[in-house]
């Protein structure tokens, strides 16, 4: 049994009886705010009257006409802020349509049934390369395909998929499910896959300029950021992102999991939260949320946070994190805290002690600047500067996903990689190259 085998889903999949009466129950708003709501603009009200048929390959079709990794943005979406959060039942007082749960009823049969919708392009013999093998490159690579443009896609990494495969809590999605996405997506052919392949050290920007016609750039954020306070060195602080990775790839045993009682989070956003979700689940007795601010300023979902609470994990707002406490072996035990006032200002004799075996940093992830900078890109902070359609400082080169929106979510970077091949393809057919440079 795996660790992440562990995790039931938390929203399980509908009957035929329940998608059925629930896509009727959809007005199909003319002009449908749901619609709106979604950063791919997934035409809802057609994709749920076509359930509301029994056309499901067809319901199926519209949702990955807009959105191929549909599958998983049914899963994995915040719906309660986007479409679900849109849907005009909010404001009748009744239970909005459960749009999200739809989409994976139809795009599950799409995926058990093996539906194919798209085929390649015929031949355009221009390459483009891109960068990373997260969500956005894999939307761009597949609209790419559809043009009939090659495309190769490099990650330094061995998994393909990115956050998407690593990153997501297993109550959502686990990570052989987003492996299938990727073969569905690779399936329309002419994909070239380059892993372990990292741009600017096994291959050069020069090499790449020579030979593709045009850059995407989907390479997401780097690794977890850290406190730089005593203690961080020690084995059992851990930056969130990875510990996560590390526990979807099966890298911890059940017994290792058993052994932690006490485990601390730090931080107040999204990932912050699904580590408390995911520790609980993972059955670790006290999990505390350590925050610097309130619970009125977490940039974390709320629906989250009000989840956490209910499943039992405990809280320390306005409190900063000063040192990691070891014991006698040399095992972390405690995170010492000083409490904060409502200006953030350390409240004096107010350091406090949390047991801890296992604490997770969730402050944020690092930017790779270096590489960025290598490129000559513009940008904010590390983050990528693009225009709306995600072309970058420099002709030839776009760019999508958290690399260049600071980091969103799945249906972002789907939405980005989709819109940037779209520029890709006009520029290319407007006779330009970045191979016309070398
Ligand atoms: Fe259906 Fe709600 Fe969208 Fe209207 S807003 S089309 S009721 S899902």
């Amino acid at each position: 049994m795996t660790i992440e085998s562990t995790f039931k889903d938390y929203k399980p999949a509908m009957s035929d009886q329940q998608a059925y009466a629930e896509a009727n129950r959809c007005l199909y708003c003319s002009d449908a705010p749901c619609i709106n709501a979604c950063p791919t603009e997934i035409n809802i009200p057609e994709f749920i009257r076509k359930i509301s048929t029994k056309n499901i390959k067809g319901s199926a079709k519209t949702i990955f006409d807009s959105n191929i990794l549909g599958m998983s943005c049914a899963r994995v979406c915040p719906v309660e802020v986007l479409c679900v959060g849109a849907c005009v039942y909010n404001n009748l007082k009744s239970p909005p349509i459960q749009i999200g749960q739809l989409q994976r009823y139809a795009t599950d049969q799409a995926f058990a049934q093996g539906w194919k919708f798209f085929e390649a392009g015929p031949s355009t013999h221009k390459k483009i390369a891109l960068i990373g093998a997260g969500p956005a490159s894999l939307a761009a690579a597949h609209q790419l395909r559809r043009y009939g443009h090659e495309c190769t896609i490099f990650d330094y990494k061995q998994t393909l998929g990115g956050l998407n495969t690593t990153g997501i809590a297993p109550y959502k999605m686990k990570s052989d499910r987003a492996m299938e996405e990727v073969d569905w997506i690779l399936s329309i052919g002419g994909i070239e896959i380059k892993t372990g392949i990292e741009v600017g050290k096994d291959i050069s920007i020069e090499e790449i300029e020579k030979e593709y016609d045009a850059v995407f750039l989907g390479f997401g954020l780097g690794l977890d950021s850290r406190l730089g306070i005593q203690g961080e060195k020690l084995p059992q602080v851990s930056g969130a992102v990875a510990w996560i990775e590390k526990m979807k790839a099966h890298q911890y045993t059940a017994q290792d999991i058993a052994q932690i009682k006490h485990a601390v989070v730090i931080g107040g956003g999204n990932t912050a939260l699904d580590a408390v979700r995911e520790l609980k689940g993972l059955g670790v007795t006290e999990v505390t949320l350590v925050y610097r601010r309130n619970e009125d300023k977490m940039s974390g979902y709320a629906h989250e946070w009000k989840a956490a609470k209910i499943e039992g994990v405990k809280s320390d707002f306005q409190s900063l994190p000063l040192r990691f406490i070891e014991n006698e072996q040399g095992h972390l035990k405690a995170v010492e805290c000083i409490s904060l006032d409502e200006k953030l200002a350390p409240i004096d004799g107010s350091q406090h002690q949390i047991p801890a075996d296992l604490v997770l940093l969730a402050v944020g992830q690092g930017k790779s600047e270096a590489l960025i900078q290598s490129l000559g890109l513009t940008h904010n902070k590390g983050v990528l500067q693009t225009d709306a359609q995600g072309k970058c400082s420099r002709e030839g080169y776009y760019a999508g996903g958290d690399c260049a929106n600071g980091g969103k979510e799945v249906v972002n970077a789907s939405a980005e990689g989709k819109r940037a091949a779209q520029a890709i393809n006009d520029w290319l057919n407007q006779g330009h190259s970045l191979k016309a440079s070398h």
